[in-house]
């Protein structure tokens, strides 16, 4: 066995003081028998001075947050990965204000009583979406799962089979069905479904017609679906809840600012729908959330769901998503004030313009390892939002050199040395190269500052 210095010798070291003033005596002793542990595992010596090296490491590694800033430049905007919706100015200040001190989350100040989480909300979602009312709870999945739970335990709820979504792996309609423990009733096929075929489905089993948009795919070619005016029709000839799971709910037309339509609460309450569910961190862009407006009296019900209280929103969110709707109030600056809508309708040639500030700084920090360029692409809403519509953005693409072996691994170990820069820098890779999509580049010195470090 060689030699190691004795636990003692290293805590009484000037350099050891300093790690113990940083993080604490415990954790710094715990960090120097690691340090030893390992060295004696390697049947490796050391000394004082490396093994208070390796005990730092330990603690530095081990302290490191794992909250880590990156550079979206996937060329998704709204990156469930990447945490979705960036907040605005005003949604970080009262988030703060809420995480800092005691507020009047579920107190009604002028009288000195109780009060429901919800009034912070309530509010402003009937006004931005023409409902009766309105709940929130911790997500979309949360929230869908509490309408089926609500109006349709031990019940029949039944769907399009052309709409049976599976959003990001976990969220599968029959799946939150079973565990809201009611019965999935397919109607239709997967392109064609009529609104005869939920006429023929209604029964005594049946609870609720549901309809879920199908956020992050399209059936093209030979297709129907009945409109949501004619669902909800039918299910209130027939006394039945008309549900929609509206997926990313923009509060807003996105057509104003030349985006693709995508449907909005407001349309699906005026459609006829009693109930709406949609999530506050995607075209929304607000924190993570789920949203259910409607009839006054179903709401009422959803709020008695002990449930409720098992899926219900913190307050820090709900400080930060009533500052987002207030924002809605004022559509004509929504665009420079909400991230989210602010990325989305960044203009391509502004994105061209950056990237030509940029293309030199990269280009040298590369050197030979890969050819740099400034091209056109295409980038994605995100999200299951707007699935096919693609807004033109510009990307510097870094190509590897003509020939040699294993391009694919060196193309991955590009992309590996950009994500292991302090701020990881997260492209994509397609067609042979790695594109890094400028749209969501906000702290471009930020981006500049560190590509030294690859060289
Ligand atoms: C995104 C989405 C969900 C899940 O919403 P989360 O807020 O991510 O929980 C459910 N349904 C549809 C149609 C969606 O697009």
């Amino acid at each position: 066995m060689k030699q190691l210095p004795a636990v003692h010798a290293v805590l009484g070291d000037d350099r050891v003081a300093r790690l113990i003033a940083a993080y604490g005596r415990t954790e710094t002793v715990a960090a120097v028998r690691e340090a030893l542990d390992a060295f004696r595992r390697q049947r490796q010596g050391a000394d004082l001075s490396a093994t208070v090296e390796a005990a730092a490491e330990v603690l530095e590694n081990r302290h490191r947050s794992k909250v880590r800033r990156v550079f979206n430049l996937t060329g998704t905007v709204l990156h469930t990965n990447l945490g979705r919706a960036p907040l605005p100015e005003e949604a970080v200040v009262a988030a703060t204000a809420a995480m800092t001190g005691a507020i009047a989350l579920e107190f009604d100040v002028e009288r000195g009583s109780r009060g429901d989480r919800d009034d912070l909300v309530e509010e402003w979602l009937c006004r931005l979406t023409g409902a009766e009312a309105a709940t929130v709870v911790n997500n979309n999945a949360a929230a869908v799962l509490l309408m089926l739970n609500t109006l349709a335990v031990g019940r029949e709820v039944v769907v399009s089979r052309g709409e049976l979504v599976e959003i990001g792996g976990a969220f599968r309609i029959p799946e939150v069905m079973t565990r809201a423990q009611c019965r999935l009733h397919e109607v239709g096929t997967t392109n064609r479904t009529h609104l005869r075929d939920f006429e023929a489905a209604i029964g005594p089993e049946v609870a609720a017609l549901m309809k879920v948009h199908t956020s992050n795919y399209t059936i093209v070619g030979f297709t129907a679906q009945p409109a949501e005016a004619d669902l909800a029709a039918l299910a209130h000839r027939h006394g039945l809840p008309f549900l929609i799971d509206l997926g990313a709910g923009s509060l807003v037309d996105m057509e104003r600012w030349g985006l693709p339509h995508e449907p909005t609460p407001r349309e699906a309450v005026a459609a006829g729908a009693d109930l709406v569910s949609f999530s506050g961190d995607k075209l929304l862009g607000g924190p993570q959330a789920g949203i259910i407006v409607g009839r006054k009296d179903l709401v009422a019900q959803v709020k008695c769901n002990p449930l409720k209280r098992a899926l219900r929103m913190d307050k820090v969110r709900l400080a930060a998503l009533e500052a987002v709707l207030r924002l809605y109030a004022d559509p004509d600056r929504l665009a420079e004030r909400l991230p989210t809508l602010r990325l989305l309708t960044r203009p391509a040639d502004e994105i061209a313009a950056q990237g030509q500030r940029l293309l030199g700084a990269v280009q040298a920090a590369l050197g030979t390892r890969a050819a740099v360029s400034l091209e056109e692409c295409r980038s994605q809403i995100g999200s299951g939002a707007l699935p096919v519509d693609l807004l033109p953005s510009w990307a510097i693409v870094l190509r590897l050199p003509e020939g040699g072996t294993g391009r694919g691994r060196r193309l991955e170990d590009l992309a590996a040395a950009l994500r292991s820069l302090p701020e990881p820098v997260i492209g994509r890779i397609a067609n042979d190269a790695l594109w890094l999509d400028l749209r969501c580049l906000d702290d471009e010195a930020g981006f500049l500052a560190q590509l030294g470090r690859l060289a």
